[in-house]
């Protein structure tokens, strides 16, 4: 992979948090065949449309990080585009992928394929070992059968398709909604907001106990090239900081991180979610790969961007 650097490389879903970082990587690493598509130039719930695409461009790599992504309301709201929409999209590029000689393809979900009373940190063999979290049970049962698709096709055709489960992500393209939005994007744009308006205090969800881990999607990016460089096995890997805060730590650093000077409230009211969640990532350690930006390098580097890009 890292050898052949003029190699046709398809990186669908570039416009999104991951596939954007994703491209990022790519080009500073001088891969200079990087392809993409928007949205509006090729759907990629359109069966033959998909097929044309890859029968014309013949793409050597691909990275799949197109997906419908969405909050606990989103999911609720729109669970059948949660379920068909992920379906669909990469039914029809693993696929294509493996009809039109793709060497290898990367599939990429998140940490809520697994069961909701997972062990903690979570290993890879928790996987479908209990059920899942209901609300979300609609986009986590369509990125297992991408998983489970990889492994199928690896097993039956040879296709070396592999998978990366990601923990909570996070950096420039995420979602800032104000209330459709994870955490982290969440308390930023509040306490930018409150800096800005000169507000005294800042309203945070729940107890603040709740443990969490992140990861800056640049870091993920360098996870899921070492991947391709340096992993063809059947089984999906998670990607993790290994690092783990509580809501109320998390709160404070991006406080400071904005320069908001105010008080933090707690509204005890707001569900605190599940009390922890942490990806056991010792495989890919093992493998050679670690995560290398801290929280708050990231959040800073996040900030930055929130601030370029907040008028759009
Ligand atoms: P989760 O990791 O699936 O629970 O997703 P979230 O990122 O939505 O929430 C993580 C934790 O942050 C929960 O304990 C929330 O109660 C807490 N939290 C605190 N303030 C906010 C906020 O403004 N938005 C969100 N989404 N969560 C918040």
């Amino acid at each position: 992979f890292f050898s052949n650097k003029s190699a046709k490389i398809f990186v669908a879903g570039h416009r999104g948090l991951v596939g954007s970082a994703i491209v990022r990587k790519l080009q500073s690493l001088d891969f200079t065949n990087i392809l993409v598509r928007t949205h509006a130039d090729l759907d990629l719930t359109r069966q033959s449309d998909v097929e044309s695409f890859f029968a014309a461009e013949k793409p050597r790599y691909v990275v799949l990080a197109a997906a419908k992504v969405g909050g606990i309301h989103a999911n609720n709201t729109y669970p059948a585009d949660f379920i068909s929409i992920n379906l669909q999209i990469q039914t029809n590029v693993i696929d294509s992928s493996y009809r039109h000689g793709v060497k290898k393809i990367i599939f990429l979900g998140s940490s809520c394929i697994y069961p909701k009373f997972a062990p903690q940190p979570i290993p890879e063999n928790a996987l479908l070992s209990a059920p899942l979290e209901p609300t979300n049970e609609w986009y986590a049962v369509a990125k297992i059968a991408g998983i489970k698709m990889c492994q199928a096709y690896r097993i039956q055709h040879g296709f070396d398709a592999i998978s990366a489960m990601p923990t909570n992500l996070y950096g420039p393209n995420d979602n800032f909604h104000p209330e459709n939005s994870h955490v982290l994007p969440a308390l930023m744009r509040r306490f930018h907001k409150a800096k800005v308006e000169g507000a005294k205090e800042v309203v945070v969800w729940g107890t603040g106990s709740p443990l969490r881990e992140f990861l800056h999607v640049d870091d993920l990016a360098d996870a899921v090239v070492f991947l391709m460089g340096n992993y063809s096995g059947l089984d999906h890997v998670n990607v993790g900081s290994g690092k783990e805060v509580t809501i109320k730590e998390l709160a404070e650093l991006v406080m400071e991180v904005v320069g908001f000077e105010g008080e933090l409230v707690w509204d005890t009211s707001k569900p605190d979610g599940t009390p922890r969640k942490l990806m056991d990532s010792s495989k890919l350690a093992s493998l050679g790969w670690s995560a290398k930006i801290s929280l708050r390098d990231g959040l800073v580097d996040t900030y930055k961007w929130y601030l370029e890009n907040v008028k759009q």
